[in-house]
């Protein structure tokens, strides 16, 4: 059987992500709003700034008194503050002002206090002005009306900045996501056990609950679960009456105990397996029911790889989110790389003297090494690498985030 390129597991996992995207939405104050997905779209209903006002400390002035100003110096008729509300200038004098302050009706250009000197209340300007200069127009950073953000998008702080800056408290945002997670295996022990002959601590479910959690879903913490094909029926059946997703990790290779698969093939649906992607091959997308179930590899670089390269696309799609692409950078090998592979593969690596190298053994069941890595490196399949050359970069806190 041939192995899917990613790219096209890829597209397949976001139409079908496209096809189901979730509708629940709740209101939450602006506070509560960071890293949340817009539900609706947000507008404009004020100008920002909501009037014109002085970018800078100085003396307020209409232009047309500029050789007044220049020559024997103007009048001061008023002193405007920041949350002051002016009055209209009166024609021939200035008025002293500070930054953020309205221009009073008449006035059409600020002189920063540097360039000019007071003496006998009067304001002598020293340069030659500049009409217009030194203020902050009415709408020049938002207009009236204008959508600021689409639903989909993802709210980052300086969002959050924006829309209180049009003075909306509260935003309409997507529900997070119910998402299963399970770990197959007879050999698991959850830490904090003995650990007993032939047995290993269970690292995965900690590994995706915590990326769930950074991705702002709600965990359904399935534990572990035993190589049976009658367990995994009746745990995959409960957990489709729950969860919007059921993610597991293992039991999805070829090999007799791994049922999982087995049981999404006799019970349920496969839709998706066998990728061409190192590491992350048995990556499997099926359905119990009516619920999509994401089986990751059991291999825990393989199992994070694929949680960040697909699990996480389709989460985002799924909650109404278009760009769903990793931040990519493009990074200068500092390693040669002679062998071709027959499978896009995804070093965990790191930066060294700004260029991208591979971080410690690359082997799917070797966890450490991403941890020792800011990120994955693509290297494509079929192709070999010398050093300097242009790779594509993805860092953890793209991917992650
Ligand atoms: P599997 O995909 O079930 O064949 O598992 C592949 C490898 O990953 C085996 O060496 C398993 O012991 C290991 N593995 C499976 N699940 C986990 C897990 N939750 N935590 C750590 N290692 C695991
Ligand atoms: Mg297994």
């Amino acid at each position: 059987m041939s192995l899917l390129p990613v790219s096209e597991a890829l597209e397949k996992l976001l139409s079908v992500a496209a096809s189901e995207v979730t509708t629940g939405s709740e209101t939450v104050p602006l506070q509560q709003a960071l890293g949340r997905i817009l539900a609706s779209p947000v507008q404009a209903a004020h100008d920002v700034p909501p009037w014109d006002n002085s970018a800078m400390d100085g003396y307020a002035f209409n232009a047309e008194d500029a050789t007044l100003a220049e020559s024997q110096g103007l009048a001061i008729s008023q002193r405007i503050t920041a949350g002051m509300a002016p009055q209209p200038l009166e024609p021939g004098t200035c008025a002293r002002i500070f930054t953020g302050a309205p221009m009073p009706p008449g006035a059409d250009t600020v002189e920063m206090q540097e360039n000019v000197e007071e003496v006998d209340g009067l304001a002598r300007f020293t340069q030659p002005v500049r009409p217009g200069s030194n203020v902050r127009p009415q709408g020049q950073d938002i207009s009236t009306g204008i959508t600021l953000f689409f639903p989909g998008q993802v709210l980052r702080p300086q969002d959050l900045g924006v829309i209180a800056s049009v003075g909306i408290a509260t935003l309409e945002v997507r529900r997070p996501l119910q998402v299963a997670v399970l770990s197959t295996g007879d050999e698991l022990v959850e830490p904090g056990q003995p650990l007993e002959s032939g047995q290993i601590y269970n690292s995965n479910r900690f590994t995706l609950i915590a990326a769930l959690q950074r991705l702002g879903q709600q965990v359904i913490d399935a534990g572990i679960l035993p190589d049976d094909p009658e367990q995994t029926r009746v745990r995959l059946h409960e957990l489709s009456q729950q969860a919007d997703v059921i993610l597991t990790s293992g039991g999805v290779s070829v090999g007799e105990a791994d049922c999982l698969g087995q049981v999404l093939r006799d019970s349920g649906r496969v839709e998706l397996w066998k990728l061409a992607i190192k590491p992350g091959k048995p990556f499997t997308l099926g359905r119990f029911g009516d619920t999509p179930v994401l089986g990751l590899p059991g291999n825990p670089a393989a199992s994070l790889v694929t949680f960040l390269l697909l699990v996480k696309p389709y989460l985002l799609r799924r909650l109404g989110c278009t760009a769903t692409a990793p931040l990519a950078v493009e990074l200068s090998a500092g390693f040669d790389w002679h062998k071709p592979g027959g499978r896009d593969e995804y070093l965990r690596a790191r930066l060294e003297n700004g260029c991208v190298v591979p971080a410690g053994n690359q082997s799917s069941g070797v966890l450490s090494s991403a941890s020792q890595a800011s990120g994955l490196v693509l290297i494509p399949a079929g192709l070999t690498v010398n050093k300097g050359q242009l790779l594509s970069f993805l860092p953890f806190e793209g991917l992650l985030s």
